[in-house]
């Protein structure tokens, strides 16, 4: 009698595949072969996964974002054993212990002096949930305004708060006082905040869902205003956070100092689940008031111990190998190579990103339109999966398409990525973009059947 023999029954068990589609989800099973996605994962590095055969991918969706200081890290791992061996109290419940105040400490002591408590959370959209329902207290307000094209996590709040239809069509009635304005547009913000009855204004400062950057003094006027309307600024970092686009925060572009600050992802290394809140003491106090209400707001795994080490583990590494650099470095880098892409190939355009978090449009061609139209009448957006297809089969890169019905690719590697992986993913990109565009009856074929899916 020991331990699970994990080895073991990795080395034993089967197809992988057939066995989510039993027990998990077999849409996405179906999904999966018909786009060619189907590998067996053996291991992972950095920003490169290998398969079964030992055959070694590029990495450019990072896990939705949560490994940007690399797949397997192993000094978060060796952090994370370290604190397993010490037999750390755990989640005493009815006590303080070392490691989230620890934590909490490091994350404050990288964001503006506005934000000084944080609430720990499980996940991204948890983090959203908490900045709703404290915004809402702490204000006395009930209303919430969020951007077109916003993405802020599928639970009922922040999905009530997302612009996205493909998410919130069938799982009404969302919450009440939930609106959105267009996303860039200071007049529409200004025309509800003045109602002074909005509770928080809820943002990514990069859209996740087709990496739309907002336009030059945007987030600075939605700032302003929100501080003359008595409204919570809340910037969404939960993708954008931890080095993502060149600054450890992305509000640091504009010199933003918002009252909410949701963060997930990549604060686990990639290891334990974790997100948090940071908030302004006004907002924290407003809300827990009193020792009677000292509980007014948590859930029971939210401080764990092993998130709070990989935290820690995740902040040290990112400063200790300069990762945020490296992402702004290398993020410049990618726009350099790949913006000629617009003038070179009909097909593209437009290519823009902030450091490592990266996107290239397509859009009709001048030549070759019948074929283009032919393929967005079947879906729109199709397109981006006819690159992003051949990309994984052919020169092994994981990509994805930035949202439903776009025709745009996102890429967010690992911030570990090197020169070549980028001059690399440049060089297939263009060999791919040239060809797709040429549409030839290979990949419609495939389009057909991708968009007889459904
Ligand atoms: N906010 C943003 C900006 C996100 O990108 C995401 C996840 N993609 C979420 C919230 C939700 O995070 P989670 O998936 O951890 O719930």
């Amino acid at each position: 009698m020991g331990a699970l023999d994990v080895r073991g029954l990795l080395r034993d068990r089967g197809d992988d595949l057939d066995r989510w589609a039993r027990t998990i989800n077999p849409q996405f099973a179906r999904v999966l072969r018909t786009i060619g996605f189907d590998r067996t994962w053996e291991r992972a590095e950095g920003a490169y996964l290998w398969d079964a055969d030992g055959k070694r991918y590029l990495d450019l969706l990072g896990g939705f974002g949560m490994y940007n200081v690399g797949r397997n890290n192993p000094r978060v791992r060796a952090a994370l054993v370290e604190a397993l061996e010490l037999e750390t109290p755990g989640s005493v419940q009815m006590g303080a212990t070392a490691l989230p105040g620890l934590l909490a400490e490091a994350l404050l002591a990288r964001t503006p002096p506005r934000l000084e408590r944080v609430l720990f959370t499980s996940s991204g959209t948890e983090a959203v949930e908490a900045a709703l329902k404290l915004g809402r207290a702490a204000t006395g307000r009930s209303r919430v305004l969020s951007a077109d094209h916003g993405f802020h996590g599928l639970t009922l709040g922040s999905l009530s708060a997302n612009a996205n239809v493909e998410f919130t069509a069938r799982f009404g009635p969302l919450l009440p006082g939930f609106e959105r304005v267009p996303f860039g547009d200071l007049e529409a913000l200004e025309t509800q905040l003045r109602r002074e009855d909005v509770a928080l204004f809820l943002v990514e400062p990069v859209q996740g869902k087709g990496v739309n950057l907002p336009p030059p003094g945007y987030l600075e006027g939605v700032q302003a205003l929100c501080r003359r309307y008595g409204t919570l600024f809340c910037v969404d970092e939960v993708q954008t956070g931890f080095g993502r686009t060149g600054t450890m925060f992305a509000f640091e572009h504009w010199g933003l100092e918002p009252d909410l600050v949701p963060v997930a992802k990549s604060l686990s290394g990639g290891y334990v689940p974790v997100g948090a809140l940071l908030m302004s003491r006004a907002v924290h106090e407003a809300v827990f008031d009193s020792m009677e209400n000292a509980f007014s707001h948590g859930s029971t795994f939210a401080p764990n111990e092993l998130a709070m080490v990989a935290g820690l583990a995740t902040l040290h590494e990112l400063d200790e190998q300069r990762l945020v650099e490296r992402s702004a470095r290398l993020g410049a880098k990618l726009l350099e190579l790949t913006r000629p892409l617009v003038d070179e190939l009909e097909v593209v355009r437009d290519v823009r990103g902030l450091g490592l978090l990266w996107a290239i449009e397509f859009g009709e061609p001048r030549s070759g339109r019948l074929s283009w139209r032919m393929i967005e009448k079947m879906q729109p957006g199709l397109f981006a999966q006819l690159v992003v297809v051949p990309l994984f089969s052919e020169h092994r890169i994981l990509s994805q398409v930035a949202g439903h019905r776009m025709a745009v690719l996102k890429a967010l590697p690992p911030l570990v990525v090197t020169d070549e992986d980028v001059e690399r993913f440049v060089e297939a990109l263009s060999a791919t973009v040239a060809r797709a565009q040429r549409m030839p009856s290979s990949l419609t074929r495939f389009a057909l059947t991708a968009a007889g899916m459904r």
